[in-house]
């Protein structure tokens, strides 16, 4: 038998995970091959979930919306009269389509440039670190590899009772498609995907109604900031139903009937379009033959430790396909972190603890760290320190006043424990305190660190002032004590 083609690497996944860990094989001088499956109208394609039917997709409709929805709405406030505003949904959907092409290729660009093999077809985990890889036209090829990563992130939760028919029911990416504005859509699920995809298409002109089977509002958020978000996004016409239960659906006429339970028993709800968006599940079947043993927990993640180290040595798994939140962002610092645990034979690690979470609406919400509700729970004492962007002059120049920053710090040494943002720009705004808290920051360095004015950014200044009661724009809980 010939010799099997090796590599110091093969990642097997091309999504933000899978990508990023590619490229910084390459960078330490590993020889690395990357193997994707994903097809975009037939041809290969990079950049997985992500790039092809998640964040960026998804942020260049919120985007658009959002102008549209303006340029009706709200410019008139700001002195821009502009009249007849129409919409051109395939102008926006060709928009959104050139994007992800420019930063698809951008990709395979990088690859190109960092000498990475791209291995197109699906691929999987054999015994003795190889790897099989099944091409389009169904000719298989062995690779052997000193290490394998594992990539394959996450596709969407298919329930039962709401089959995807990628017509009427559709999944979130059927939901970044759609070729006309649905009259009235219905969404299963108030998750972060199914409050996006939702607001996207509430902006365009859909009368929205969101099912949702928990009855507390965004339960993994600040208890604070889910009340707020929940306010705001009822103010803007989305139509949100806690404790709400979809049971069956029915499809006839273009158009489904979903029958679900509430507080007042069996309901029934008539729609044009149904986005299911009730989670997303992690691609470890068919990943690998069943004589590698590969270990997967609960929920079918692939079983890892702390330096993303599977069952099995020289084997690893990132991104979605394994434990903690499924972000591109959490992906690719695994990624990294694993590249360099091979290159380096040291280990290095992603602080699981540190990873910010965002939800894209309008106002956005961003946090990292603890909230208050696990704070309690743990007995751990705290002080809160909060800020409202009403109070903020820059919040005001963009009409964006609504939200708060809130920053909880350790009641004893002030280290900072959480930050909850909802506001303007509160994904880029979260970024300084994920700095922060990598350096372990107190309340007190925040408050005494210079913010430019005027600024959204003097939000946190004043809430890590509030932290000591001494935030200055605002009226303070007591005064302090000498
Ligand atoms: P993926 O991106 O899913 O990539 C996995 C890749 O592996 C795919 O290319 C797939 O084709 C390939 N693959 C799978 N099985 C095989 C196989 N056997 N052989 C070969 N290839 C295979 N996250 C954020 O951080 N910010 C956001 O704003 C955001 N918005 C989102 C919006 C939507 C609508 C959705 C659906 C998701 C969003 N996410 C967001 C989540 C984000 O997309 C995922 O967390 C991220 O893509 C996970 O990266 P990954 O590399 O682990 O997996
Ligand atoms: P996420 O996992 O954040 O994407 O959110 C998915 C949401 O869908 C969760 O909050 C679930 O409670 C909700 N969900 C799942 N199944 C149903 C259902 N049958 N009816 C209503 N909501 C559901």
């Amino acid at each position: 038998m010939s010799e099997l083609k090796s590599y110091n690497v093969i990642v097997i996944g091309a999504g933000p995970a899978g990508y990023v860990a590619a490229i910084r094989c390459a960078q330490l001088g590993l020889t690395t091959a990357c193997v994707d499956m994903w097809l975009d109208n037939g041809k290969p394609t990079l950049g997985g979930t992500c790039l092809n039917v998640g964040c960026i997709p998804s942020k260049a409709l919120l985007e658009s919306s959002e102008k549209y929805h303006e340029a009706q709405n709200a410019l008139a406030d700001f002195g821009v009269e502009v009249d007849n505003v129409s919409l051109n949904l395939k102008t926006m959907m060709d928009r959104k389509g050139t994007m992800v092409k420019q930063l698809t290729q951008g990709i395979q660009g990088l690859f190109k440039a960092n000498g990475i093999e791209w291995l197109k077809g699906h691929g999987k985990l054999l015994a003795n670190k190889q790897v099989e890889v099944i091409a389009t036209d169904d000719s298989v090829t062995t690779y052997q590899a000193e290490h394998i990563i594992l990539a394959t992130g996450s596709s969407p939760v298919d329930i039962g009772i709401a089959k995807v028919n990628k017509d009427t029911i559709v999944d979130s990416s059927g939901a970044l498609s759609f070729t006309e504005v649905p009259a009235k859509l219905g969404v299963i699920g108030a998750g972060v995907i199914g409050l996006e995809l939702g607001s996207v298409w509430k902006r365009l002109g859909s009368e929205v109604v969101i099912l949702e089977a928990q009855d507390e509002f965004l339960p993994m958020a600040d208890t604070q900031v889910s009340r707020e978000a929940l306010k705001q996004y009822k103010a803007q016409g989305l139509n949100i139903n806690l404790s709400t239960r979809v049971t069956k659906t029915e499809v006839a006429d273009n158009q489904v009937t979903v029958h679900y339970q509430d507080k007042d028993g069996d309901q029934t709800l008539v729609v044009d379009k149904l986005i299911v968006a009730v989670g997303r599940t992690p691609n470890s079947n068919q990943l690998a033959s069943r004589d590698t043993d590969l270990l997967l927990d609960e929920g079918n993640f692939v079983h890892v430790d702390e330096q993303c180290r599977t069952n099995i040595p020289s084997v690893y798994a990132i991104g979605d396909l394994v434990r903690g939140p499924m972000l591109a962002h959490k992906g690719s610092e695994e990624g990294i972190a694993v590249a360099e645990t091979i290159a380096n034979d040291y280990p290095s690690t992603c602080d699981l603890d540190l990873v910010p979470s965002v939800i894209y609406t309008l106002p956005e919400i961003a946090w990292v760290g603890t909230n208050e509700k696990e704070l309690k729970a743990a007995g751990i004492e705290y002080n809160s320190g909060s800020f409202p962007f009403a109070a903020i002059g820059r919040a005001h120049a963009m009409n964006q006043t609504a939200g708060f920053v809130k920053i909880l710090a350790d009641k004893t040494t002030d280290r900072i424990l959480g930050v909850h943002i909802i506001g303007p720009a509160a994904s880029e705004l979260i970024t300084e305190a994920v700095v922060a808290m990598e350096f372990s920051a107190s309340s007190e360095d925040l408050a005494r660190t210079i913010h430019a004015h005027p600024t959204l950014s003097e939000a946190m200044h004043e809430a890590a002032l509030s932290v000591d009661n001494r935030a200055i724009h605002k009226a303070n809980r007591k005064k302090k004590k000498k």
